[in-house]
This record gives structure tokens, C-alpha cells and sequence, in this order.
């Protein structure tokens, strides 16, 4: 029985413990025990209580990736220097799911401070890829993709600063949204680079997703950036593409992409003009820039905001010494060797006498990406590219070539500085380069600001049409 009760849906789960069918206390303690199982170290906190509440997600249990804070329940971003912090507050999107009935099911192992793109740079150890456990999940949201594609958890939020729901969400074969900048509040999620960091949902399907998104968004005086989206968010429901115009940059054909990558996202593009829609290339020339942007415009802002872990205020404090040396040695216990990194080259980016040639150019480049897409969103409704260059890699394969690992952000940090929407769905199994068994695709959807309506009623249609039923563990095949 209770496997069976994992096998539901976040919608259909909601409509029977609605209905009476079944109870929200049943479908969580089958969802406990199912995280109890957890042997990819996705978790890194797990509830022993639901609590339940009704509404459209009334009993349904939500993994929280670990830098929302959340009363009661450790939160540490995955860093040592939060180790034991105790947030005496929940975060605006926690909270709203609450409100709508979820309840949190655990908190989720992630990159430290979301800084990566495979979630070795947790201080808790890597989380394991669910479909071959010698292979990352993406990062830095790897947990919360990692306990939905492997059956703990129906559905889980991330955090996507440039990148980091869409691609973990391709590697581990779900679907992972992140909606446009200001869509969900940022009160109580813990900053990264302020200016990207955008909350959103990691589920199995579209439906679900839009299901979270329309409990997520709104408007929250407490993080003044916040607008929601206007109208609010359907279940979608599109049968075609028919009308609708699909961009593919001009740039990919040049770009890496692997073989098998390749292929998936050829196949995905024939099946979106069966579906009537029309695909044509068009340039966004400033796209391959974004990554140098990017790499100099987040650990600015990562440099400032990580300024306030000191030993004074929150979790870890190194002893011995003076105030001052204090501050240092709890900074050198308690972050690891990316965090520093980025915390070195954003406070030299801010520098005196270097702010204009690096933030201030970083910034102009980011206003030139933003503006190819307005150029191209005024002749099509989207921008589609496959969501990463490659299938999941191997664990270690990146991790002493920083720019390789950067790499894996070429598409989906161009929409984080453009601020706009996009959805990656599962499109195919393709083989990694160099053979193994076949390993997810993720086809990557952009859309218009505050465009997330008609993005899920594209995405929605393609799903269905690609109809993606392979599972970790080798049953059915995409
Ligand atoms: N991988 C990117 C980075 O390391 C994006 C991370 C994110 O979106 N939080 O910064």
C-alpha cells in the first residue's frame, strides 16, 4: 500500500486526500519511510511529524533544499559554517506551501551556499545520482532533483541562481522550473548572489510543477523585489504547439554539446513541429558571454553577502584569540575551497580601481543578454536549448577544473541574468560520452518575463507528446 502511495502524483495525491480516500497522516508516513531508504545522502535532515494542512497541496509531503530556513528544523546550506544554526524563522516559500496544505518532508543536500554544479561542494559529502550512483546530480539543487527522480520525495523545491534547478533537474530526468526573477519571495532563503537567486519547484511532471509555482509566487512585503505573477498559475492543459514560434540560438551549432545530447535535442525540436509549432534559428549574440559575466557578477555578490558569517551571529565560531582573529579562523574552518574561492574573486571584482573593468562590464554584458532576448522574444514566444552540454558525469570528473565544471552553466545562466522564466523537462536517454547505460536529457524551454502561463502550456504539450517514462533502475525507456 504504501508503495503505491508514492506511486501518486502531487496532483492526484492532493485530489484523494481531498476526497477522503486517503489520509494526509498515511501518505506521509509512506513518504517517511520511503526517505528513510535514502542511500544517495540526498537528505540531510528528515521529519518524523507531518503537519499537515488543507488546501491544493493538502497532505502532500515537499522536500525543502536546505538553504530555506525553516523554524525547527536545522538549516545549514550545506556548510559547516551553519553547522547546528537554528533559524528562529520560516522562509516565505516554505511558508507558503504550508499554507496550501504541504507539509515538509525534509531538508535536502546541496552545494555550499549553492556554489556548483554537482554537489561535491557540499560539506556533507556528495549526493549520488540516483540512475548510476558513480555519476553527480547536477548541482547545486542535487538533493532536492536527487530525492524525486530516486522515489523519496513526490516533489521538492530548489534554489536557481544560474542554473541550479534546470540543470540538476536534466540530469536526474524530472522537471525543474525557475520561474522569473521577483515570480517568489527570497525572504528567508539564504542569499547567494542576490540579484540571480530564484526559488522553484523540482517535480515529475509539468502539472506538478505548476501546482507548486501557483503556491509559491505572490507578492511577500518582506522581500521588496517580489511582484508575483500577475493572474497566478493554472494546471496546463495544451494538446499542440500550433502558433507558436520556437527560437534555437543561432550559436548552439558551434557550441559543445555532446553527441547523444545532440541527438535528444534534434529529436525534441522534429517533435515540437509535429506538434504544429514552427522552429527557426535566431542570434543571441551576446549569450556565450554570459558565463564571464556571470562567474564575475555572482561571487560579487556572493562576496558581499557571505561578509555576515563571521562567528558573531550565526552557527559556527572558531575559539581562541582576539576578535579579529576570531572572525578568520572561523571563516577558514567553515567554508570550503569553492565558497573562499568565489569570496576572493568578487571582493577583487569590487575592488577600487577594479569595479568598472570587471562588475561594471560584467553588468553591461548582462544588459546586452537581456536585450537579445527581447529581441528575439519579439518574433517568438520561446528559446529552446538543450539544458546541459552533457548527461550526468562521473563524480570527480570536474572537480579540479573549475572551468569545466563552469561550462556545465553555458545555457541556463544566459535566462538568470536575463531574469526571464525556463522549464527543463525530461526529452530522452542518450549514452554518456564515452558508453555506459543511457542517462536523462533535459530539454530547456525560456520564455518571456512573467511568461510562466504559456511556458507550462508549452511544456505541458511537449511532455505529453514526448511521453518520458524511464525511470532510475532501468524500467521503461524515453
Ligand atoms: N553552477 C552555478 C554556480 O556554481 C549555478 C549555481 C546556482 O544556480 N545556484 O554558480
Amino acid at each position: 500500500m504504501s508503495a503505491d502511495l508514492c506511486e501518486l502524483g502531487v496532483a492526484e495525491a492532493a485530489a484523494k486526500v481531498a476526497a477522503g480516500e486517503i489520509s494526509a497522516a498515511e501518505l506521509f508516513g509512506a513518504w517517511r519511510e520511503a526517505a528513510a531508504g535514502d542511500e544517495l545522502n540526498a537528505y540531510l535532515w528528515r521529519a518524523q511529524e507531518a503537519e499537515p494542512g488543507s488546501g491544493p497541496l493538502g497532505g502532500v509531503p515537499v522536500a525543502v533544499k536546505d538553504i530555506f530556513c525553516t523554524e525547527g528544523a536545522p538549516t545549514t546550506a550545506g556548510s559547516r559554517i551553519l553547522e547546528g544554526y537554528a533559524p528562529p524563522y520560516t522562509s516565505t516559500a516554505v511558508q507558503r506551501l504550508t499554507e496550501a496544505g504541504a507539509s515538509v518532508l525534509g531538508k535536502t543536500n546541496m552545494d555550499e551556499f549553492a556554489m556548483g554544479s554537482s554537489n561535491e561542494n557540499s560539506a556533507y559529502g556528495p549526493v549520488l545520482n540516483p540512475w548510476d550512483r558513480e555519476r553527480v546530480p547536477g548541482g547545486s539543487s542535487g538533493g532536492s532533483a536527487a530525492v524525486v527522480a530516486g522515489g523519496l520525495a513526490p516533489c521538492a523545491i530548489g534554489t536557481d541562481t544560474g542554473g541550479s534547478i534546470r540543470q540538476p533537474a536534466a540530469l536526474c530526468g524530472i522537471v525543474g522550473l525557475k520561474p522569473t526573477y521577483g515570480a517568489i519571495s527570497r525572504y528567508g532563503m539564504i542569499a547567494f548572489a542576490s540579484s540571480l537567486d530564484q526559488c522553484g519547484p523540482l517535480t515529475r511532471d509539468v502539472t506538478d510543477a505548476a501546482l507548486l509555482l501557483a503556491a509559491l509566487q505572490g507578492r511577500d512585503p518582506c522581500d521588496s523585489t517580489s511582484v508575483g505573477i500577475e493572474g497566478g498559475v493554472r494546471a496546463p492543459s495544451r494538446g499542440d504547439l500550433k502558433g507558436l514560434r520556437f527560437a534555437v540560438p543561432s550559436e548552439l551549432a558551434r557550441d559543445e554539446i555532446d553527441a547523444g545530447v545532440r541527438e535528444v535535442f534534434e529529436a525534441t525540436l522534429a517533435r515540437i513541429e509535429e506538434l504544429g509549432g514552427e522552429i527557426a534559428e535566431a542570434p543571441l549574440p551576446h549569450a556565450e558571454h554570459g558565463i564571464s559575466a556571470y562567474y564575475v557578477i555572482a561571487p560579487a555578490e556572493a562576496s558581499s553577502n557571505l561578509a555576515r558569517y563571521d562567528g558573531v551571529r550565526y552557527g559556527q565560531r572558531a575559539e581562541g584569540g582576539d576578535l579579529v582573529e576570531m572572525y578568520e579562523s572561523t571563516r577558514a574552518d567553515g567554508f570550503g575551497a569553492e565558497v573562499k574561492r568565489r569570496i576572493m574573486l568578487g571582493t577583487y571584482a569590487l575592488s577600487s580601481g577594479y569595479y568598472d573593468a570587471y562588475y561594471g562590464r560584467a553588468q553591461r554584458v548582462r544588459t546586452k543578454i537581456a536585450a537579445d532576448f527581447d529581441a528575439a522574444f519579439a518574433e517568438f514566444d520561446f528559446v529552446v536549448t538543450p539544458t546541459s552540454p552533457s548527461v550526468a558525469f562521473r563524480l570527480g570528473e570536474k572537480t579540479a577544473d573549475p572551468l569545466a565544471m563552469y561550462m556545465n552553466d553555458f545555457f541556463t545562466v544566459p535566462m538568470s541574468l536575463a531574469g526571464i522564466p525556463a522549464i527543463s523537462i525530461p526529452a530522452g536517454l542518450a549514452e554518456p560520452e564515452g558508453g555506459g547505460p543511457r542517462l536523462p536529457v533535459g530539454f530547456q524551454i525560456a520564455a518571456p518575463a512573467f511568461g510562466e502561463q504559456p511556458l507550462l502550456e508549452a511544456a505541458y504539450a511537449l511532455e505529453q507528446a514526448i511521453g518520458f517514462e524511464a525511470r532510475p533502475g532501468g524500467s521503461g525507456d524515453g
